[in-house]
């Protein structure tokens, strides 16, 4: 698949299945298991996979448009995909003794039959998800884990969790390490309703594991590698993802307003909204400004991360961090550019100013990337 054919797929996928039920599915907080099964069909699910497993092999340039194009259509989808694919990473990038276990899993993913996601941040850490609270204990040829797990985006959906906890002997709070757990693994379970302000249908709920037994042949990463695989290999992706989740609500919010303000008149003047009040005009304008600035810091970060240079973690971090200010921004005007319309629900536009919200909350917090930035131009160590 290229990058055209998979872009061109997901926005199929957006039109025909997400954007029609995008908003039952928030109002009733479901998650949608048929839009799984499109991105699955369409081969979308191995897109940064190896063609060796069935996947496309393709790129972050492309899963940040695939993102968005999903995120204009459905946050709740994109953001689904988004763990997903993280989750994927993690497993693909697992230690070489891992690989006979992983192999079929991977297999099914290719395949599109099988949905991963992270189960990293845990009720005692709460944002800090690099310091988990629990500790994986040894247990003969391999551990048992015991973990609060406070989100975890496709709770009781997906087909895996990558799980972290504190390695056996780990001495520091970053001493992580991080294990592949089958959906059906005996003492996992989904531990709560998710009925979240925004994203409602993407079932982030707190998944308990209650002394579950995980073999040698499930660890991911090393002992106390944990912390490295966050830092390395989910990090980048998750900061482009979230951003491009990002990049598609403002994009449907700078469409909703527009359609909005060509729709809707003021009958009395004979003149639709947009015609009849330069304020509104400039709010878009404000909103379609933000728009096309996260868009080309988007395809910057792309770059850094395609070509790694010095400043490339600042890129990843930075990215993150405006993304959410602008998704809240954009989606906020939108909100007062609309007026009552958007208020009393009558638009999207209040879905996609509450979906918005979850980007700058989502670990690592736009608080803590303006912390880690501001540490690191000082030199000051980040951890
Ligand atoms: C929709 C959704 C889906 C999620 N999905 C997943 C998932 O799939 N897997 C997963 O592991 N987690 C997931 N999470 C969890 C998420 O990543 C965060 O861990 C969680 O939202 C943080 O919760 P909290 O506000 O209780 O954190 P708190 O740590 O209590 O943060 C409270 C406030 O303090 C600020 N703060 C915290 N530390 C600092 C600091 N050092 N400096 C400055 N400010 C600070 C934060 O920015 C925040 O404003 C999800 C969360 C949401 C909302």
């Amino acid at each position: 698949m290229t990058h055209d054919a998979a872009v061109l797929k997901a926005g199929e996928i957006a039109s025909r299945v997400l954007a029609p039920s995008a908003s039952l599915n928030d109002k009733a907080g479901r998650f949608s298991a048929e839009a799984v099964q499109s991105l699955g069909d369409a081969g979308l699910l191995g897109l940064l996979l190896p063609a060796s497993f069935g996947g496309s092999g393709l790129g972050p340039r492309t899963f940040a448009a695939v993102t968005a194009t999903l995120a204009e259509a459905d946050a709740s989808v994109a953001m689904v995909y988004l763990m997903h694919v993280l989750g994927t990473a993690c497993i693909s990038a697992a230690r070489p003794s891992a690989a006979p276990a992983l192999t079929p899993i991977l297999e099914a993913i290719g395949a599109g039959r099988h949905l991963s996601t992270l189960a990293f941040s845990e009720a005692g850490s709460r944002s800090h998800f690099w310091a988990p609270i629990s500790r994986a204990h040894r247990n003969g040829n391999g551990v048992r884990i015991s973990a609060k797990k406070s989100w975890v985006t496709s709770a009781g959906h997906a087909q895996s969790y990558v799980v972290s906890a504190l390695a056996p002997e780990g001495a520091g709070p970053t001493d992580s390490t991080l294990y592949f757990l089958a959906a059906e693994t005996r003492g996992l379970s989904v531990d709560g309703p998710w009925d979240g302000l925004g994203l409602r249908a993407n079932a982030s709920a707190p998944v308990a594991l209650n002394d579950c037994e995980v073999s040698l042949e499930f660890q991911l990463t090393d002992d106390s590698a944990g912390f490295s695989a966050m830092l390395n290999v989910v990090l980048p992706l998750f900061c482009l993802g979230t951003a491009a989740v990002a990049l598609g609500l403002c994009r449907a919010a700078v469409a909703g307003t527009a359609a909005h303000l060509k729709n809707a008149k003021f009958e009395h003047l004979g003149q639709s909204l947009g015609e009849s009040l330069p304020t509104l005009r400039a709010q878009l304008a404000a909103m379609q400004i933000d728009t096309s600035g996260l868009a080309a810091r988007i395809d910057d970060l792309v770059e850094h991360l395609e070509k790694p240079r010095e400043t490339t973690m600042l890129r990843v971090l930075e990215s993150k961090a405006a993304a959410g200010d602008i998704a809240i921004r954009v989606t906020s005007t939108a909100m007062r550019t609309c007026g009552g319309a958007a208020f009393s629900k009558h638009l999207s536009i209040e879905r996609l100013f509450r979906d918005a919200h979850a980007g700058a909350v989502m670990a690592p917090t736009g608080d803590v990337l303006r912390e880690f930035i501001g540490k690191a131009l000082l030199g000051i160590p980040l951890f």
